[in-house]
């Protein structure tokens, strides 16, 4: 029985490996690739095989894995044949949390991403205010809290010494703050008068006072970013196609060949459905439209939208997204306990745990996949106890719910992950320990919360399925220095010498699935993706040097020289002169 069932399967195995054996002319032969990938050090993500060294690859598919031996016969005249030289290749990254066309806009905006200092600050933002004299609005993003001692807030001066007669809004690298000059905060309407931003007698935002003048001093934290956003010109539908253009061709440059959107809209699905139809998409899209506080029929109706309309490999829809709290640097992340630099401060959270159990309990019901961003304590344990009692209501079924960030998170509540199927979406950049992380959020969550911070390993061993991604543009879509910070939990100088609650790093292997199979697993899409499997779609990226050789803390200096995308090359390094070899 045993031999029987095994002689089934190799049957099995060869009429699929060789997918375009040609029946009807009776030939022996199986048919002709279109590439073959030879001479790698291919890691496939797949435990069964982890490692190959020739791949074949028909139309957008993979049609066989092995060596150069085992998938000759698939050469044949017209086959495109690419010499690897030795080089690891490994399945395209899937980013599993980012912010796409903001990230995309960004790329042409002020960046303070790598500037500390004020006075540096202000020579960026001079210089960008000199090169744009044409631009009404100066926006831009990027500056971190621990710049501004010791509020850990900047003001409005700080801008209007450099740009006293445009307005100007920059938000936080976190995108929960943002920081207008006196101009864009006359253009809103924002004075002494403007009170914080309510949603059903919860406050949700912060417009930040002067405590002797009540001038507003130049912040605005959560929903309150939407009074100045309100008055920003929006980009035109021409102006985002430009944007995304230029993001689809960073992304494939640092290795992405699929991405989840975290904060998208059915227009946005619709741009990435354009670009697709212009032959332009290049990294797969699943875009999640945001949970409104009340779940009215045109509501829903509008998330069905996304999902009939949008449902294949290119563009994805059926996601839902929810804001359950803010961030741990502006006290705006809901926690269980106090915290720590200020015992009045807890957080809070943005909806009522009875609101956002109905509307789980809905949009479970309605075969929705929902996603929370969940960054305290408190707030990822309420996320729990609601998609817990969603399962309880609606009954058993493949739902896949999941959490972003857990920033922090409770002990007790670490192995519920494991246990409800609950998967863990983190930004393995997001704890890269620098002064802002060391100094501004470790000190809010205090000491005896420290063990539990991006707990990594603990939620994974207690049996969850990790997703890694970016969160871009908080963070660059690099995923090389998220894959290193998840193995090292040290900055780049290597410090701390045991790394940042070190117990809670990861495995080269487990940070690699969490950006590949798991992450394809994470929005329903591993029967297509997430390991260079026969079947799978020819999805991957040839790397400029191996990441099992080389030191935990060179990992960061990792290039794409190739990335595929659907059997399709879509980025490639001229330098590295790959492909040419076969040519
Ligand atoms: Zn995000």
């Amino acid at each position: 029985m045993r031999d029987f069932r095994r002689y089934v399967a190799l049957v099995f195995l060869l009429s699929t490996t060789f997918l375009g054996c040609a029946a009807a002319t009776e030939e022996k032969r199986p048919r002709a690739v279109d590439l073959l990938l030879v001479n790698g050090h291919i890691y496939t993500s797949n435990p069964r095989q982890p490692w190959a060294r020739a791949l074949a690859i028909q139309g957008s598919r993979i049609v066989a894995v092995g060596d150069e031996k085992q998938l000759a016969a698939l050469r044949g005249p017209a086959t495109r044949v690419i010499d690897l030289g030795g080089r690891m290749a490994m399945p395209g990254i899937i980013d599993s949390h980012s912010h796409f066309l903001d990230g995309s806009i960004s790329l042409d905006q002020v960046s303070l991403d790598d500037v500390y200092t004020i006075p540096e600050m202000q020579k960026r933002v001079r210089a960008y205010a000199a090169a744009h004299p044409e631009r009404a609005w100066l926006l831009g993003r990027g500056w971190v809290y621990d710049a501004f001692k010791p509020s850990g807030l900047p003001t409005k001066e700080i801008l209007d010494e450099v740009v006293p007669d445009r307005p100007m809004v920059l938000e936080c690298y976190d995108g929960h703050s943002v920081w207008p000059n006196s101009r864009a905060l006359a253009l809103a309407g924002i004075d002494k008068n403007t009170p914080d931003p309510q949603h059903a007698g919860i406050v949700v935002g912060a417009v930040v006072h002067d405590p002797a003048t009540g001038e507003p001093t130049g912040v605005l934290k959560e929903e309150a970013v939407d009074l100045v956003r309100r008055v920003i010109p929006k980009p035109g539908r021409e102006e985002k196609l430009r944007a995304l253009r230029a993001g689809l061709r960073e992304a494939n440059r640092h290795g992405l060949t699929s991405a989840l959107n975290a904060s998208g809209s059915l227009e946005e699905m619709e741009l990435y459905d354009e670009l697709r139809r212009q032959g332009e998409l290049t990294v797969r899209m699943t875009t999640s439209l945001m949970m409104e506080p009340q779940l009215d029929a045109k509501t829903l109706a509008m998330y069905e939208e996304g999902r009939r309309r949008f449902q294949d490999e290119w563009v994805r829809g059926g996601v839902i997204k929810a804001f359950m709290d803010g961030v741990i640097e502006s006290h705006t992340a809901a926690m269980i306990e106090p915290y720590s630099d200020d015992p009045k401060l807890s957080g809070s959270l943005n909806y009522t745990p009875e609101q956002f159990r109905s509307n789980v309990a809905e949009l479970d019901r309605r075969n929705f996949q929902v996603i929370t961003h969940a960054i305290g304590g408190r707030a990822v344990r309420v996320t729990l106890d609601v998609y817990e009692a969603a399962a309880q209501a609606n009954g058993p079924r493949d739902r896949r719910f999941r959490i972003e960030h857990i920033e922090n998170i409770n002990p007790q509540d670490i192995p519920r992950f494991g246990r409800m199927g609950v998967i863990a979406s983190m930004q393995p950049f997001h704890c890269y320990p620098e002064p802002n992380l060391l100094n501004v959020w470790a000190r809010n969550v205090g000491p005896e919360r420290l063990p539990y911070s991006f707990a990594w390993q603990a939620i994974a061993a207690g049996g969850a399925m990790l997703a890694f991604g970016s969160d871009w543009p908080v963070v660059s879509l690099d995923p090389f220095i998220g894959i290193q910070n998840a193995v090292t939990r040290q900055d780049w100088n290597g410090q701390p010498a045991e790394g940042f609650v070190s117990a809670q790093r990861v495995t080269l292997d487990a940070a690699l699935a969490a950006y590949t199979c798991d992450a394809a697993y994470a929005e329903f899409e591993e029967t297509r993706k997430g390991t260079l499997d026969r079947g799978k779609l020819a999805d991957l990226i040839v790397l400029s040097q191996d990441l099992y050789a080389v030191k935990p803390l060179e990992i960061r200096k990792t290039v794409p020289v190739l990335t595929m995308v659907g059997g399709q090359i879509v980025y490639e390094d001229s330098s590295a002169t790959l492909s040419a070899l076969g040519r």
